[in-house]
């Protein structure tokens, strides 16, 4: 017999979610993951993923990846200290260390955990972060874990910034840390207005470049790259997720930097190496991102092209600049509704609530890829034009 408390104490939270909602719920995708995906059986165009380049389904990835597995196997058999650090895996650092005009790198098993291990390992209750409101909920679970005191300054704001760096004498190390590209708001940190202030005020920089590799900078190196700071950032963190269309997460920095996350990321000792034909898929992919731009170029077409034709309909996109685009309702239940009524015409993007937003912010965030057609586009913009007047006309601007 189960326990019975246990068991309606759950029902009650989730009655709670649906009742503001708030509750989400798995869809299952079958078959290839790409710009048209079959999604509960059936066919949509996708505007949900964070697939940038369309690298997720490339077959010279796939094929990466199985010749991978003929040479070195499937699983990596250990942690990477004992004895599960692979060929595969060093050959990805040592590209992306070059990538980044990095000493060196290391790879974790997913962003998550990078974010978890840099931050635990680096820091402690006698060191300070000042960290930005709208960072990423795996920098935010860093912070609390690693039980160094928090600074959150609002949004992009330089001046209350500066101002929290004014008064913190007192502290051991101090960082400030920020999501490059936002992923929520698809806007960007202002990288060099940052290493400014950090040098001035005698602080380190991490920043995370998850929705920035790939999309960003000449050779698609990201948002350091775009703003040519890359050597007065102390932690390049980053993923391989996204525009890679892989899995797993990287840091870069100077040698000793990783030799002593090597010794001290609680998130990269006490798991198992990621298998080595993953890191040879994203080795891959790090290679077509640095060497064919045409991917980003149509990436960035496609991107002026749909928040032009949303924001001449009179949606709300926010701050927006990059493929991420926010389309901001306010409240939860009209954004569900939205998003729903776009499924029935065949369109996925997801409604974006909180707790992952600020209350009131809810938002339905669409993003773009460069495998997207002039018609995938131009269907879309009819349908928000059609349901947008049916539901929500009145958040439309004028
Ligand atoms: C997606 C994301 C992560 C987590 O990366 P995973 O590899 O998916 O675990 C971390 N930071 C940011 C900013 C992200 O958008």
């Amino acid at each position: 017999m189960m326990n019975e408390n246990f068991d309606s104490l759950i029902d009650k939270e989730l009655a709670d979610l649906e009742e503001k909602a708030l509750k989400r719920q798995l869809c299952l995708v079958e078959g290839f993951q790409g710009e048209k995906i079959i999604v509960d059986g059936r066919q949509v165009l996708n505007f949900c993923s964070n697939n940038y380049l369309g690298l997720a389904g490339d077959s010279r990835i796939c094929q990466a990846a199985v010749e991978a597995i003929g040479e070195e196997g499937f699983g990596a058999g250990a942690s990477r200290l004992v004895c599960g650090h692979m060929a595969s895996h060093r050959r990805l650092e040592k590209r992306l260390a070059e990538v980044k005009g990095a000493e060196d790198c290391l790879t974790f098993s997913s962003g998550y955990m990078a974010n978890i291990g840099i931050i635990t390992g680096l820091f402690g209750h006698h060191d300070v972060i000042f960290c930005d409101r709208l960072n990423h909920a795996s920098i935010i679970d860093g912070i609390i874990l690693s039980r160094a005191k928090m600074r959150r300054y609002p949004h992009r704001d330089m001046q209350v910034l500066e101002g929290m760096l004014r008064n913190t004498a007192g502290f051991k190390k101090r960082v400030i840390i920020t999501d490059s590209v936002f992923s929520m708001d698809g806007d960007l940190a202002p990288l060099d207005r940052i290493v400014d202030l950090a040098e001035r005020y005698d602080c380190a920089v991490m920043i995370d470049e998850a929705h920035a590799l790939g999309v960003l900078g000449k050779h698609g190196g990201g948002a350091a790259q775009h703003f040519g700071v890359e050597d007065k950032i102390d932690i390049q963190m980053g993923t391989l997720s996204k525009a890679a269309g892989s899995f797993g997460a990287y840091c870069c920095g100077k040698k000793k930097l990783i030799l002593y996350l090597v010794n001290k990321a609680r998130s990269f000792i006490y798991t198992t190496g990621m298998p080595p034909s993953t890191a040879a898929a994203s080795l891959r992919a790090i290679e077509i991102i640095s060497e064919d731009h045409s991917l980003r170029e149509q990436l960035w077409r496609n991107t002026r092209y749909i928040r032009e034709g949303l924001k001449a309909l009179g949606f709300n996109t926010m701050d927006s600049t990059t493929p991420i685009i926010p389309i901001l309702f306010g409240d939860s239940q009209l954004t569900l509704q939205f998003s729903r009524r776009l499924f029935e015409e065949g369109i996925l993007i997801s409604a974006i609530r909180p707790p992952t937003v600020p209350r009131g912010s809810a938002r339905l965030r669409l993003t773009v890829t460069a495998k997207h057609t002039k018609g995938d586009m131009d269907h879309l913009l009819e349908v928000f034009k059609r349901v947008g007047k049916d539901l929500s006309p009145e958040i439309l601007v004028e």
